[in-house]
């Protein structure tokens, strides 16, 4: 088999980069996926945050971008995305723990974000307690973004296989990348799968497979990227009481993110499951630290029963928190690091990074996430 752009990894960016390289006319786009589509971070349960609120100032453009993307983006690829412009919240504590945080920030938070295209309104403590009666005494104020909104991770990445596939895009599923053939100039020039299929490659390869990218990496050039891989812990939970959480709703200094899915609560904010050779495993301190937080800034949440942890997705880290978006080689790319945020941008960066692939030279927006910046 020969092919124009391979792309290793069938999560949200991979697929995206290559339904996008398809609509700029690439000829042959193939996705290796080791097991099946959606089966990384980009699937599983619930929905996933479509936030610029409180995100690092460098993805703020690209999130912007993914803005005006979100609400159409079902008729642009023909199958729902489960998007929702829900709003989103950080509520705030009186009592900053640190310089970086408080009420004292939050209108300077406000303002950097709007100079970057989101809008951000500050709430004060009345308007917090008529949104959301009933939470701590702690809480004093919120910064909200009404463009924020959530997205059903699953269906959104269905619909970037289904549209990549209909423009010609061969998304082999059960197909693992072992390794990468270079020349002397260190162009790869084919992908050998674990079945030792050799695919050639005529133009660019793409690692997007999230925590397998660094070694991927390592082992072809001898770079060791700044990456690690970790497990979101996420629940589903069922509350007695009736749940008073109008939107999306995160903690400025509490590891708390809190959705209501119909009857249910998902509840995540940053804990992870424990790592072990056999993949996530659940921890019951973390499970209970998590509820414990929730409970703290909605104490009439007393009787809460789990249906579900799932800490099975794995996702990878970056040493300063932001994606590594960029060449490693003359003709290979890599997409990963999003530190646990990388879905809501997945629309803008997969333009940015096609454009890439296509042309070679990098788009200003993705200059802040080029691998380069470790040197
Ligand atoms: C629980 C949880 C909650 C999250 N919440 C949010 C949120 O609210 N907002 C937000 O913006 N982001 C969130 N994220 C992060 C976001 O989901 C991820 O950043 C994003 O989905 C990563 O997409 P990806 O395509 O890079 O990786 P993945 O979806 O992980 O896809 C990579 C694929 O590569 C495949 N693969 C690996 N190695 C190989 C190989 N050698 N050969 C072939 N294929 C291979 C894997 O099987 C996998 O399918 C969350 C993540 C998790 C886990």
């Amino acid at each position: 088999m020969i092919c124009e752009f391979v792309i290793v990894g069938g999560g949200v960016h991979g697929l995206a980069t290559a339904y996008q390289l398809a609509r700029r006319g690439a000829q042959s786009v193939a996705v290796l996926e080791a097991k099946s589509v959606a089966s990384g971070a980009s699937g599983g349960f619930g929905e996933r945050g479509v936030r610029a609120n409180r995100r690092d100032l460098r993805e703020l453009p690209l999130m912007a971008e993914a803005n005006t993307i979100w609400p159409t983006l079902h008729e642009e690829l023909g199958a729902p995305t489960g998007y929702r412009r829900t709003g989103g919240a950080y509520l705030i504590d009186g009592a900053a723990q640190t310089g970086f945080k408080g009420i004292e920030a939050a209108e300077v938070y406000a303002r950097a974000h709007r100079a970057l295209g989101v809008d951000v309104e500050v709430w004060d403590r009345e308007r917090v307690r008529r949104e959301y009666p009933g939470v701590s005494d702690a809480v004093h104020g919120a910064s909200v973004v009404a463009s924020d909104g959530v997205a059903s991770h699953e269906a959104t990445t269905q619909a970037y296989a289904q549209a990549a596939r209909r423009l010609g895009v061969q998304v082999l599923e059960d197909t693992s990348v072992a390794s990468l053939e270079t020349d002397a100039s260190g162009r790869v020039t084919a992908v050998v799968t674990d079945r030792d299929d050799r695919i050639a490659v005529t133009r660019e390869v793409l690692l997007a497979n999230n925590t397998g990218v660094r070694d991927l990496v390592l082992r072809t050039t001898g770079r060791d990227l700044p990456l690690w891989a970790f497990y979101p812990q996420a629940m589903r939970l069922s509350s007695s009481a009736v749940p008073v959480i109008p939107m999306l709703t995160g903690h400025e200094s509490r590891p708390l993110s809190v959705k209501v899915l119909g009857e249910e609560l998902m509840l995540s904010g940053g804990w992870r499951g424990r790592v072990t050779p056999a993949g996530g495993q659940p921890d019951e301190d973390r499970v209970r630290g998590n509820i414990a937080v929730l409970q703290s800034v909605f104490p009439y949440l007393t009787d809460l029963e789990v249906l579900g942890v799932d800490v099975s997705r794995a996702e990878s880290a970056s040493v300063d928190q932001i994606p590594v978006i960029g060449r490693c080689a003359p003709n290979l790319s890599v997409a990963a690091g999003w530190s646990g945020h990388g879905w809501a941008i997945a629309p803008a960066v997969s333009r940015h990074l096609a454009e890439t692939l296509l042309h070679g030279s990098t788009s200003p927006m993705l200059a802040p996430f080029n691998p380069d910046r470790f040197h």
